[in-house]
């Protein structure tokens, strides 16, 4: 709202946005961070603040790229942790779901799940924790709901891919503050089978394209997916027909049946693994990528993250959607998710957040690396 002047807005949003104080605990800080809406693409006000925050509240050596915003101690401890949130929420609702209000033990509003309670947690840990046991670099992003071109995490690791070097990482996305280790990767590939087109009223002159990939639906259907254990989670592999296409009219026997397949795969396997596993279970017919996406592993058998698991003492499982976190396996860094809110009411209008988790993620990760 560039044009607001301090006669023309209302009480509750003051023209110039206010500083970030991290002093403050973490639901008046949660509530302030999404006072300042930051629709994708709409980040610099809050990222400003982010910055301004840090730069004065913090001993911490701060960089802007663009609207990411990352913090680091440099105490030349024998390990680093990366803490990782996005600024963006997707748009408000209409009327609008700010500024945020306290009710009972509820914060309501856009953005209390999804995911700046999160954002607020590692500011507050920046603000208050000068001497952690491992070297932290925290990040702060834009564009996590929008197209994967955009996102800022991704900018960040082709334009100074130094700054995501970690031993270990947690990303701050809403888990109902327990932790869900690494993720599956993604791969969606189109398989072809050909046939021969013929007027259907002589159907033995052509090749019934359509026909001869119900072989292939009997096969994805009767196929056994993997259960993998990786790092001391359980993984469960998916390998579906998610769409199929094929038929020109209505008397002609298909020439071509398209099946569209998606493969989510443990994360012991690479992107070029489970291509090799898709292109070996449909020999025989062509197969090309249409999206492929690589997971993370959990790394639970590293020290950071055992030490994670011990401090949070909190159920520990499998992510087994795709996040962000899989953005940090192409440098080798495992990762986690674990934040404040219930991912259920992510991007709901009724967005909201216990305030106790608000509390609860904030004192175990201070455990963690205080
Ligand atoms: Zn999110």
């Amino acid at each position: 709202m560039p044009d607001s002047t301090p006669d023309s807005t209302p009480a509750s949003t003051p023209p110039l946005t206010p500083p970030l104080d991290l002093a403050a605990d973490i639901v008046t800080l949660t509530a302030a961070i999404c006072d300042i809406a930051s629709v994708s693409g709409d980040e610099a006000t809050l990222a400003d603040a982010v910055e301004a925050a840090l730069r004065t509240g913090t001993a911490l050596q701060v960089e802007r790229h663009g609207n990411v915003v990352v913090a680091r101690t440099d105490l030349g401890r024998a390990e680093r942790v990366l803490l990782a949130g996005h600024l963006d929420t997707v748009p408000l609702t209409d009327p609008p779901n700010l500024p945020t209000r306290l009710d009972g033990d509820q914060l309501w509003g856009r953005g209390t799940v999804d995911m700046k309670g999160g954002v607020a947690v590692q500011l507050r840990l920046a603000a208050t924790v000068a001497q952690p046991r491992r070297d932290v670099t925290y990040v702060f992003y834009d564009n996590e709901e929008v197209e994967s071109s955009k996102n800022g995490l991704g900018h960040l690791a082709r334009s100074h891919p130094h700054l995501l070097a970690a031993d270990f990482a947690v990303l701050l996305e809403p888990t109902n503050a327990q932790v869900e280790g690494g993720c599956k990767g993604t791969l969606r590939v189109e398989v072809e089978v050909p046939g021969k087109a013929a007027h259907s009223g002589r159907p033995w002159a052509g090749d019934n394209a359509v026909h001869k990939t119900g072989a292939l639906l009997t096969k994805l259907a009767e196929h056994q997916a993997r259960v993998v254990d990786v790092d001391g989670l359980t993984y469960h592999e998916g390998l579906s027909a998610v769409g199929i296409r094929g038929g020109t009219a209505g008397n002609v026997i298909p020439d071509r049946c398209v099946l569209t397949v998606n493969y989510r795969f443990a994360p012991d396997r690479s992107e070029q693994e489970a291509l090799a596993f898709v292109r070996d279970f449909f020999a025989g017919y062509p197969v090309t990528v249409t999206d492929s996406a690589p997971g993370a592993r959990p790394g639970l058998d590293r020290q950071a993250a055992r030490d994670f698991i011990r401090d949070l003492d909190v159920p520990v499982t499998a992510k087994e959607g795709w996040t962000d976190v899989a953005r940090f396996a192409q440098f080798g860094v495992p990762a986690v998710n674990f934040g404040p809110g219930d991912p259920m009411l992510a991007h709901k209008e009724d967005e909201r957040v216990p305030i106790t988790q608000l509390r609860d993620a904030e004192a175990a990760l201070l455990r963690w690396l205080g």
